[in-house]
């Protein structure tokens, strides 16, 4: 994904969080008042009370990229409000391919994805944004601004999309605070250990109070002992009702942290338990 994307990506999870007037109490919220019907109806519709449909769901999707490579096949899997699923798996088991498929970065070849209430197979263009805007990102390479501090990196997105200044001092507060970070808002991530900018990174991620945060590999690039931290941060932020989905290699981490663990290999679902027993 270029610097553009990622930006507007991030763009639209703000846009998405000013459209709902989306604030730090509504965190733990239980259902996305922009999500549409499946029939894909305009997005605006509430997901009806008690809707029995899982956040995620796959069923038999298939990925081929255009050199032919089956990336995912036949893959089936659901994921409810809430969760916290750690993916596991092999390097090019189609990990990437799989958080590609949930963001509609990558279409589906075959198959039916719904996210959030989105059938994928059929969303239209203009359905995509708001469809991004239910998630936030954490990459394992941080992606922050250099030239701005803390502060300015988390605030960003908002600015783009005009929420208020208040508004957007409340939700960063909130976001920095929550990630232990608010005495370091002034700082440029430059001054910051590795550790800090991803805290910075999931500030960023859920400062727009997404309903699912996609983490790829969130401590590659942090110190072991701050890796714990980071997905200890991710956990409390699934505490308050986020959906986490955290592709990671580090199989100490996942056993430590008792969770959902969906292992991919050759492109399906090979394994999905709780716990990490089958690492
Ligand atoms: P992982 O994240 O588990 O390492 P990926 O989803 O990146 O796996 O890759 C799955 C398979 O798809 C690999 O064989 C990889 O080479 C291939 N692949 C990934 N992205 C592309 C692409 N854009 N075009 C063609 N092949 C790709």
């Amino acid at each position: 994904m270029s610097t553009i994307e990622e930006q507007n990506f991030t763009v639209n999870s703000a846009e998405q969080a000013a459209a709902d007037g989306a604030g730090e109490k509504a965190v733990d919220r239980t259902a996305d008042s922009t999500a549409p019907r499946t029939d894909d109806k305009p997005p605006r519709t509430a997901t009806p009370a008690g809707s029995s449909r899982p956040l995620i769901e796959f069923n038999g999707v298939y990925k081929t990229y255009k050199n032919g490579v089956h990336a995912v096949r036949d893959m089936n899997l659901k994921i409810n409000r809430g969760e916290f699923v750690f993916v596991v798996g092999p390097s090019g088991a189609g990990k990437s391919t799989f958080t590609k498929l949930i963001m509609r970065e990558e279409k589906l070849s075959a198959g039916e994805i719904f996210i959030n209430g989105y059938r994928l197979s059929t969303i239209r263009n203009h359905q995509i944004p708001l469809l991004r805007r239910t998630m936030g990102l954490v990459f394992q390479d941080f992606r922050l601004i250099p030239t701005m501090n803390v502060f300015e990196n988390v605030a960003f997105a908002m600015h783009v999309v005009g929420a208020s200044n208040a508004e957007i001092r409340r939700r960063v507060s909130y976001a920095l605070n929550m990630v232990g970070l608010a005495k370091k808002a002034k700082s440029k991530p430059n001054e910051l250990s590795g550790g800090e900018q991803q805290r910075v990174g999931l500030a960023r991620a859920l400062v727009n109070n997404p309903s699912i945060i996609i983490a790829d590999e969130p401590t590659g690039n942090v110190d072991p002992n701050m890796s714990y931290e980071i997905v200890e941060l991710l956990n409390e932020i699934n505490r308050r009702g986020t959906t986490v989905i955290m592709v990671t290699h580090e199989h100490q981490l996942v056993r430590d942290f008792h969770k959902r663990v969906i292992m991919i290999d050759n492109g399906t679902v090979v394994a999905d338990s709780m716990g990490g027993d089958i690492l």
